[in-house]
């Protein structure tokens, strides 16, 4: 299956305990797409400003990412500055600047339509809903919101929920769109509106899907070092759809399988600054790190 990912292509400034680093390439779309690659053909629906630098299209095409859905006009990227607290998982957002974002109007470009898989990574749901509309009859429609739009755009996003095949938030996301507590409670409540699955991410504790069916949990790849969060939910989203789509199916088992390879792509994504780490990756790291969650959970059976 053909990915298809539609989100930002953002130039980020951001604050951790190591530094700060100015415009480095991001962007929901950029960070999924740059996991997704390894596994499946992928393009990105997006645009960017004239400021786009010229290194990133290189770095998108060294990955062989499809860059044709990507549109350039005149102004700037969109701009997102965040500042990361010293435990490295809460973070303040100190300015979103949408630059030439302000005017997308997202469809998928005609050679897209036909793709079998379609990430909606984090932008406005009406334009989730846009390019879902404009293409012909993906298999696998995967979509991932933000506090952003929870509070901003609601009642679009409660148009997106039900025609998910699989919707992905996080923890504080959950609770947001819910008014549950308890996480088990707030994926039931998801579910009842109407997707095939929802994925709970919950940061260094990992990531849980629920079913109807069925409850499954990941951890996160134990680090003794993150130099940069920024990503990590996106890199999940697209590692995780790309493993469907290499795939070619979605079965329990494989949405399982997904939800190991998403939470290993996000652990690389977050050793490093930008896509650094992600880029030159190659399968055998990926394979490895898989069979380290593997050897974290596993274990024989219990005789009490
Ligand atoms: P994550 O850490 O997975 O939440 O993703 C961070 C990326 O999302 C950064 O590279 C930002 O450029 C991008 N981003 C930040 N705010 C928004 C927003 N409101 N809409 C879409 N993308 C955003």
């Amino acid at each position: 299956m053909q990915v298809i990912v539609l989100g930002t292509l953002a130039l980020d400034t951001i604050e951790t305990v190591y530094g700060r680093r100015e415009n480095i390439l991001g962007g929901s779309a950029v960070f999924a797409a740059c996991a997704a690659c390894y596994l499946a053909p992928t393009g990105i629906i997006g645009i960017v400003g004239s400021d786009f630098p010229e290194a990133a299209w290189r770095l998108l095409a060294s990955l062989e990412i499809d860059t044709t859905g990507i549109r350039t006009c005149p102004g700037r990227t969109f701009h997102w500055e965040g500042r990361y607290r010293e435990n490295m998982m809460d973070r303040d957002t100190l300015c979103t600047e949408l630059g030439v974002f302000a005017q997308h109007q997202a469809v998928a470009p005609e050679q897209y339509r036909g793709a079998e898989c379609l990430v909606l990574g984090n932008i406005s749901p009406v334009q989730q809903l846009a390019v879902l509309d404009s293409m012909q009859e993906p298999e696998f429609v995967v979509a991932d919101t933000m506090n952003f739009y929870i509070q901003g755009e609601r009642s679009a996003l409660e148009q997106l929920i039900p025609r998910c095949d699989l919707f992905v938030v996080n923890d504080e996301e959950a609770r947001m769109l819910t008014d549950e507590t308890s996480l088990t409670g707030a994926a039931r409540r998801l579910l009842e509106r109407g997707p095939g699955a929802v994925v709970i991410k919950r940061g260094e504790h990992g990531a849980s899907l629920h079913t109807r069916e069925d409850t499954f949990y990941v951890p996160a790849v134990p680090l003794e070092i993150v130099r940069d969060p920024t990503g990590a939910g996106d890199a999940f989203l697209g590692g995780l759809a790309g493993y469907v789509a290499r795939s070619g199916r979605v079965t329990p088992d494989i949405l399982r399988q997904a939800l190991v390879v998403g939470s290993a792509l996000a652990s690389f994504a977050v050793e490093d600054s930008s896509v650094e780490r992600l880029v030159g990756l190659d399968r055998r790291e990926l394979l490895e790190r898989c069979t380290a969650i593997r050897m974290l959970t596993g274990f024989s059976s219990i005789e009490i």
